[in-house]
């Protein structure tokens, strides 16, 4: 989508052509003019600081990472011994305790920075938290746990309590250190065993270690000008400020009633929280840099009758099927048809309708370029039919591809904009100019304001080891954040070479899904697979070849370049290095496995089914 000359624009109009016509695609839009724009929103927003345009919550920021929810706790220091110490009491950690107790490992640690289970969950507690992924998808274990969702999109207190559900059914209660963090870790080699210290002063020692940190764990801010100096009340979205607005995450933020407040952010976060505050608030002053594509939720209890016909075997069937259909393969039928799949499944029922159709690879490419274009037409042709303002409905349309972003879905949202009390500030891609001691500046006029909200998002660019909090010095003592100083080195996702029986849960060169809990679950079965190995046939440590990671990591890389050109045209974000590929780091999605989660899978399930262990050294 790079800015063609009037030639090449003319011949992409006819490509276009060309391919909707096979399709039986008629146009109501114009492809080419549609490509334009999405260019200039992407210029616009480009700019040469990147990931340096925020900043760490440190300082006088420090208190917004404090632990709202727990009643702080003091314990004598462990020194210890396990076999297993999960790090992680989110799903991940979850699973990874689940399928580890299955397996017949007793004797287990988890260590926790929060007052409970949850992870994300645990922490994103803001009004109308709720997950975008279908519940009888998104929350694991359901058949083990013998646990239908409420609601087709579980919101956030009913996620919490199936993870505590989760915690109770495994045991993993008893073995866990909440409040506490983990400062770093050393291999014994001399005792093969790893030695684990935390923020308590323990001292524990593992035969094994998993990590599952989680890929948005540390939030942060946008470094404008004059963000201390506010003198009014400032939150992040991540630690939701109750005890000034009053209400809980079902909303009745009485707090507000006399308030003047304002949110920074338009992202998956705020699209769920603003119908609250713009319900409670005096006044909500909405800051937006870019719109959120949003979708109808359609959201519903769950019906009785659906769920008496569920079959045994019926959750895993739903969720490979969703896996399928988003990564566009074909199924006989799209078991959760919901936004994430609709999609795919326009693309896949173009292929159904015209069983002749012949493509080639470019045409391929350009049918799922109209797809796309024809699914944020309607998105676009959403905002313009809920909110009453013209100039306010088009500002809140989206000018790019669907997954630039993350998408949201919502029934409140737009319509928050026809409030009186509701005022959309668009700072046309440009962010906000500056924050006073009285609000926020944005071209020139000041919004004087009780309260910002900042759902700024999370840190996407660290280094891993510095989102997790803790340095792991390996076998020969080389800390991971220098092997990993240029970018990850992974067999697998799973290990890397001099870190023996040391195992990464989550975004680290793995087959990544939209659905989060699917991919944590994949991952935590193979976990249980190779610790069960290792144990049952007398070896003392595994760990990556050489040979295996740097495979493996050719792999990431050969396969990122497809995924790096499509992120590459895409609006800035978290999810392409703030458009900078190429650069420090790519952003959130990419070193993931470019083939897709379907075929990262398969290849891990052959890889166990071959049983040798192809890859690990073995000592
Ligand atoms: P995001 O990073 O997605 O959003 C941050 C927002 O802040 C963006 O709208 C960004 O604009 C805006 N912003 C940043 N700096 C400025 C500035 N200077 N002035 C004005 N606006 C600014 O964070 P979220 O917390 O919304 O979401 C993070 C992730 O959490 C999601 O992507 C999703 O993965 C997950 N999530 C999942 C949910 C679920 O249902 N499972 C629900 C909620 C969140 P811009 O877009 O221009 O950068």
């Amino acid at each position: 989508m790079d800015n063609p000359s009037k030639g090449g624009e003319k011949m992409m109009k006819d490509k276009y052509a060309e391919v909707a016509a096979k399709a039986g695609m008629e146009l109501a839009f114009d492809p080419a003019a549609l490509a334009e724009k999405y260019r200039q929103e992407r210029d616009k927003r480009l700019r040469e600081d990147g990931s340096a345009q925020y900043r760490e919550i440190t300082g006088q920021f420090a208190h917004f990472i404090d632990d709202p929810y727990a009643e702080p706790i003091s314990r004598e220091p462990l020194a210890d011994e396990v076999e297993a110490v999960i790090i992680g009491g989110g799903f991940g950690g979850l699973l990874a305790g689940a399928r580890l107790r299955e397996a017949g490992v007793k004797s287990l640690r988890i260590i926790e920075k929060g007052g409970d289970f949850g992870g994300t969950w645990y922490w994103n507690r803001y009004p109308g938290a709720q997950c975008d992924v279908e519940a009888y998808i998104y929350l694991p274990l359901l058949e083990e746990l013998n646990y239908i969702p409420r609601e087709r999109y579980s919101h956030a207190p009913e996620i919490m309590a199936h993870t505590q559900a989760i915690a109770r059914k495994y045991d993993l209660y008893d073995d866990v250190c909440f409040q506490t963090e983990v400062t770093g870790m050393e291999w014994d080699e001399k005792d093969a065993k790893w030695v684990i210290g935390t923020n308590r002063g323990d001292r524990i020692r593992a035969r094994f270690v998993a990590m599952s940190n989680g890929p948005l764990n540390k939030p942060k801010l946008p470094a404008v000008t004059g963000i201390e100096a506010f003198k009014g009340h400032t939150f992040h979205t991540s630690r939701w400020d109750y005890t000034y607005t009053g209400g809980s995450s079902e909303g009745n933020l009485t707090g507000l009633k006399d308030k003047r407040v304002a949110i920074i952010g338009t992202g998956a976060t705020a699209v769920q929280c603003i119908p609250h505050l713009g319900e409670w608030s005096k006044h909500l002053f909405v800051f937006q840099r870019t719109p959120s594509s949003c979708d109808v939720r359609n959201n519903a209890p769950t019906s009785p009758a659906w769920e008496k016909k569920l079959q045994p075997g019926w959750h895993k069937k739903r969720v490979e099927n969703f896996n399928v259909m988003v990564t566009g393969g074909d199924q006989d039928k799209d078991e959760v048809g919901d936004g994430w799949t609709d999609i795919f499944r326009n693309i896949t029922n173009r292929r159904k309708l015209n069983p002749g159709m012949v493509l080639s690879r470019e045409e391929k490419e350009l049918l799922g370029e109209l797809a796309d274009f024809e699914k944020m037409e309607e998105i676009r042709a959403r905002a313009a039919s809920i909110v009453q303002d013209p100039a306010t409905a088009e500002a809140l349309k989206p000018y790019y591809k669907q997954f630039c972003k993350r998408p949201t879905f919502h029934d409140e949202y737009l319509q928050t904009y026809n409030r009186p009390n509701v005022t959309l500030v668009d700072t046309n891609g440009k962010g906000v100019d500056r924050i006073t001691e009285k609000g926020v500046m944005f071209d020139g006029k000041e919004y004087e304001v009780d309260c910002i909200v900042f759902a700024t998002g999370f840190e996407v660019d660290t280094a891993y080891t510095s989102k997790s909090g803790y340095d792991i010095i390996g076998r020969d003592r080389t800390p991971l954040s220098k092997k990993w100083a240029d970018g990850l080195r992974t067999f697998h996702g799973f290990y890397s070479h001099g870190f023996p029986n040391c195992f990464f849960l989550g975004m680290t060169q793995t087959g990544l899904t939209a659905n989060m809990t699917h991919m944590l679950n994949e991952q935590a079965q193979h976990l249980a697979y190779v610790i069960s190995h290792v144990r049952g046939n007398n070896i003392k440590a595994v760990e990556a070849s050489q040979a295996a990671e740097d495979a493996w990591v050719g792999d990431i890389n050969r396969l990122a370049q497809v995924a790096g050109q499509h992120y590459a045209t895409c609006t800035p974000g978290y999810y392409n290095n703030e458009g900078k590929i190429g650069s420090s780091g790519n952003g959130f999605l990419s070193g993931q496995y470019g083939g897709g989660p379907v075929e990262f899978f398969r290849i891990l399930k052959e890889w166990r089914e071959e049983g040798a262990l192809r890859g690990l050294e073995i000592s």
